[in-house]
């Protein structure tokens, strides 16, 4: 299946909640969820959602893999990959998506939305334990250093994104002023998105 390329906002309104996927606008009363929270394509009069029970599930999956910018063949393999895992494979799905270098520079507030993130990595802005990484769906580990590339450093979406930053989660440490992140920990179930109900997904994807 090929990417999404039509207005983002649109897919805010499909799940009917805001996946914040504009940057500094999500933020914003020009934000086209907070001005219309109708479902694209039906008639205003048929706007009440009733979904099955398959459905809830599909678009709970919907609603977490536009979230972080995947397709559905990248998230199936996600998937497959955290039931493979001991533990709990909600979590550990979870787990993954936080670990991706994209959502990691998201996080900390070097780009103001994963696919901005995304745009830097592909650019080779950013190095992982001192290689240039420009693998947007790269899995960090416990004590990675990423850090931006100097030339990079000057670069005024990057510094306007920082004004906006958000609290650093709690496994990574950042440096701002060296633009340096330390993943201290592995993320956990609670450092993901909470309104996230993975336990859908999986269910989803077992049947
Ligand atoms: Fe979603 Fe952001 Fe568009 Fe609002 S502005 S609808 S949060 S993408």
């Amino acid at each position: 299946m090929s990417r999404y390329t039509g207005p983002k906002c649109r897919l805010c309104r499909r799940e009917g909640e805001k996946l914040f996927l504009k940057g500094p606008r999500c933020q914003t009363e020009k934000c086209a969820f907070e001005r219309r929270q109708t479902t694209p394509g039906l008639p205003p009069k048929k706007n009440v959602r009733r979904l099955s029970e398959y459905g809830i599930h599909l678009r709970e999956k919907q609603k977490v893999k536009r979230m972080y910018g995947l397709q559905e063949r990248q998230f199936r393999e996600y998937f497959e990959v955290a039931a493979s895992k001991k533990g709990v494979t909600g979590e550990a799905l979870l787990q993954m998506l936080e670990r991706r270098l994209d959502n990691l520079v998201y996080r900390i507030g070097l780009a103001s939305s994963r696919r901005m993130a995304r745009e830097y990595i592909t650019h080779g802005h950013f190095l992982v334990n001192n290689h240039i990484t420009n693998v947007p769906s790269f899995l960090v580990k416990k004590g990675d250093e990423i850090k931006l590339k100097e030339k990079s450093k000057t670069l005024k979406s990057i510094e306007e994104a920082l004004k906006g930053k958000q609290e650093v989660p709690l496994w990574l440490s950042f440096e701002p002023a060296e633009f340096r992140v330390v993943v201290k920990e592995l993320p956990e179930r609670k450092d993901a998105p909470q309104d996230i109900r993975e336990n859908l997904i999986v269910e989803l994807y077992s049947k």
